[in-house]
């Protein structure tokens, strides 16, 4: 018996009647692509973020991608965001055909550093300026928005929030997607609020999200008129109907993130490894339990002896992988980036996982201390 890093197949189990019932009325229904299920989605989803109605795509990839250029990114423009992140995030920036601008992040909660932002925005000079800035929510940890957002007030720049990871973090009583001015969410089958299959979403202000639903159905808002260039990426309705369903569920399995995260805590306080920290006033999702270790290889071998799954993320900065070495434009030294990609170590977390299971993977980690 493994105990696993993720569990998508529980995700199911836990509302199996539900997301059943949700398939079989979308199968019967006729409508399989951006129909009502998906409308009800987006408004679902809009109203639970504290603003208007939603769009829903393809993917998180997509997500942004179409963020991005719906609030005005363009060819050519540069975008800062992080190396400490999923390939996606700089994958997008590229799609898009801008240049990702990478920053280092802060150690505590390994996510944007504002003052190194700072920075970065102060070298890049008149000529060569930063359009933009996509912060990542990693881990289910809001990125500094107060700091964030005040840095691209001086500077006009535009803010797009990765939100991924983090869907139902908040900032003081503030939802993230709602920080910036736009947002993009994925739902992949392991995220907080995961699909089975490719989905996303993004939000924003009205303009952005009119401006998006045109983009992710080519460049349409009346049917066969191509306003502007798009492209094709919706979300389907079986997608959407599952969504419906899990979204009713996800402040309390967000609940039961943070509960297995405080038995972590509690349990792995007494030793020398470095646990998630929370800054205050934010809401964690624990999208990853965290833990930062120096010897860390040797632990995740350990632990994979005594039946215990873990995963890293990520093994290997985006500026360090062989797609983007030399490639990408360092803003900054990324020395945090590269220091903590070597120790972090993700323990299993899935909202249905079990208090035993938890009990298991805190005595595998006291027995190799000791
Ligand atoms: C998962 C993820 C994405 C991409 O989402 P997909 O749905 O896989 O395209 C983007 N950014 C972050 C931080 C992610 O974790």
């Amino acid at each position: 018996m493994t105990i696993p890093q993720t569990d998508p197949l529980a995700g199911y189990i836990a509302h199996r009647s539900e997301i059943d019932l949700a398939m079989e009325q979308c199968l019967e229904s006729g409508h399989y692509v951006l129909g009502p299920q998906v409308t009800e989605f987006e408004r679902e989803l809009g109203d639970y973020l504290g603003g208007g109605p939603a769009v829903g795509v393809a993917s998180g990839t997509d997500a942004l991608v179409l963020a991005l250029r719906g609030t005005g990114v363009r060819p050519g423009d540069r975008v800062a965001t992080v190396s400490h992140t999923s390939v996606a995030t700089v994958v997008a920036v590229e799609l898009v055909g801008a240049i990702p601008v990478l920053v280092d992040i802060d150690p505590a909660t390994y996510t944007m550093d504002p003052a190194r932002l700072e920075e970065v925005v102060s070298r890049s000079g008149p000529d060569r300026p930063l359009k933009a800035v996509l912060p990542v929510h990693l881990y289910g940890h809001p990125a500094d928005m107060a700091e964030i957002g005040r840095i691209a007030r001086e500077h006009e720049l535009i803010v797009v929030e990765d939100c991924a990871q983090a869907l139902g973090a908040q900032v003081v009583d503030r939802q993230v997607g709602s920080l910036g001015d736009a947002a993009a969410f994925s739902f992949y089958p392991t995220k907080n609020l995961g699909a089975i299959g490719d989905g996303g979403a993004v939000c924003g202000t009205s303009t952005v999200t009119d401006s998006v639903r045109t983009l992710r159905q080519y460049g349409w808002r009346e049917r066969f008129v191509s306003e502007r260039p798009g492209i094709n990426s919706r979300l389907d309705e079986l997608q959407a109907a599952i969504l419906r369903v899990k979204l009713r569920y996800l402040d309390a399995e967000n609940e039961r993130r943070r509960a297995v995260a405080q038995m972590y805590d509690d349990a792995l306080g007494t030793l020398p490894i470095r646990r998630p920290s929370t800054r205050e006033g934010f809401t964690h999702v624990f999208h990853q339990y965290v833990i930062r270790v120096p010897e860390r290889d040797r632990l995740l071998l350990h632990l994979k002896d005594a039946g215990v799954s873990t995963s890293v993320h990520y093994p290997v900065p985006i500026h360090l992988q062989p797609a983007y070495q030399g490639r990408a434009e360092l803003g900054d030294q990324l020395d945090v980036t590269e220091a903590v990609c070597g120790e972090i170590l993700s323990l299993p977390m899935y909202p249905e996982i079990r208090d035993t299971d938890v009990e298991t993977v805190v005595a595998a980690i006291a027995g190799w201390t000791r």
